[in-house]
């Protein structure tokens, strides 16, 4: 096995690194020594975040929290594996709790086989394919929030609940450095389409996509410059301008 050398990803926004993995963008928040991993990537990205640890020159043991936009398998990915080994605590909402402890998964409100012709589709499901993430790992024990509230984790993320994509959907809001982690409630490459800008998540993967639509509303008053989603690259701008181009967009 070769060891190249390793540089730490890129710094998005003061002390938060994407990581990108396989198919969503996970990140690592640091404050005053502590860390705080907002999702949990695919569980095959576990060892690129022991690397990411390792360029930081931190460990395992220096992770105080797990904390996750919902429960998909692409964001729960290793969570439980971290749990265990950290260890340390995984949050996730309480709507999404049951889901990310092993209960069956919600079907999304469109087939996917509306996205068969769109090579985007087969790129993201090789990817979840080889990160292992075609099923969720049942996380053991986790702590819940209720949204609207600020979690005492690194970071001091305030927990925003925006149901539609998943019941228990959340965004986290890091006000001191005005970064907003959308997760999957506004993305800016659609998975399935490939399609680039702010917009929500393909109907094929929402609960229930009039309400992801609707529940934007929730995320105008945020008071970010920058948008650190699950999946594409960050944007940088106003969060309405942000959700008045995801509403133009609309379902896809
Ligand atoms: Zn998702």
């Amino acid at each position: 096995m070769s060891h190249a050398p390793q540089s730490p990803p890129t710094e998005v926004a003061p002390g938060i690194r994407r990581l990108t993995g396989r198919v969503a963008n996970f990140y690592l928040v640091e404050q005053s020594g502590g860390l705080t991993l907002v999702d949990a990537g695919t569980p095959g990205d576990w060892q690129l975040f022991l690397r990411t640890l390792d360029t930081l020159g931190r460990r395992l043991g220096d992770l105080d929290a797990v904390v996750l936009t919902h429960a998909h398998p692409d964001h729960v990915g290793f969570a439980e594996r971290a749990r265990r080994e950290g260890p340390t605590s995984v949050w996730v909402h309480e709507d999404d709790a049951a889901v990310a402890q092993g209960a069956k998964l919600g079907k999304g409100d469109a087939s996917l086989a509306k996205y068969l012709a769109r090579t985007e589709f087969y790129r993201t499901f090789a990817g979840l394919s080889r990160g292992k993430a075609m099923k969720m790992i049942p996380i053991v024990e986790v702590s819940t929030f209720a949204g609207d509230e600020v979690l005492d984790v690194p970071g001091k993320p305030r927990a925003v609940h925006i149901p539609g994509h998943t019941p228990g959907n959340a965004v986290l809001f890091l006000e001191s450095r005005r970064a907003l982690l959308t997760g999957d409630t506004l993305v800016t490459r659609n998975p399935l389409t490939g399609r680039i800008g702010p917009q929500i998540q393909p109907s094929g993967f929402n609960r229930d996509t009039a309400q992801a639509l609707a529940s934007l509303s929730a995320l105008e008053d945020l008071n970010a410059e920058i948008i650190l989603p699950a999946h594409g690259d960050p944007w940088h701008g106003p969060v309405s301008q942000a959700v008045q181009l995801a509403r133009a967009a609309g379902p896809s």
